[in-house]
C-alpha cells in the first residue's frame, strides 16, 4: 500500500504513479512521472488525477515525499504527463 501525496489516501501501488526528481544537467532535480515505475531514487505515489495533482502542489509535498526540498515542481507537465496516462489507458 503506498500514500497519494495529493488526497492522502493509501492504495495499491497499480492504481498510483509513480513521482521521482530526475537530476539532469542542472543542479535543480526535476520532479517527473515514472510511467514504468523503473527509475530509480526515492518515489512518491499519487493518484492519476489532476485534484491530487493540484492538492500535492498546494501542500508542496512533492518536497517532502521525495526527502529532497529543492525539487522543481513544473504542474502544467505534469498534468500533461498524467493526461498522457489517463487517455493511453482508456
Ligand atoms: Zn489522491
Amino acid at each position: 500500500m503506498r500514500t497519494c501525496i495529493g488526497c492522502r489516501q493509501r492504495e495499491r501501488a497499480s492504481v498510483l504513479v509513480r513521482l521521482v526528481a530526475l537530476r539532469g544537467i542542472a543542479d535543480t532535480a526535476q520532479v517527473t512521472i515514472d510511467e514504468r515505475g523503473r527509475l530509480p531514487g526515492r518515489g512518491a505515489w499519487l493518484h492519476r488525477d489532476e485534484r491530487c495533482l493540484s492538492l500535492a502542489v498546494r501542500r508542496n509535498a512533492f518536497g517532502t515525499a521525495l526527502r529532497d526540498r529543492g525539487v522543481a515542481v513544473k504542474p502544467t507537465d505534469l498534468a500533461e504527463q498524467l493526461g498522457a496516462i489517463t487517455s493511453e489507458g482508456s
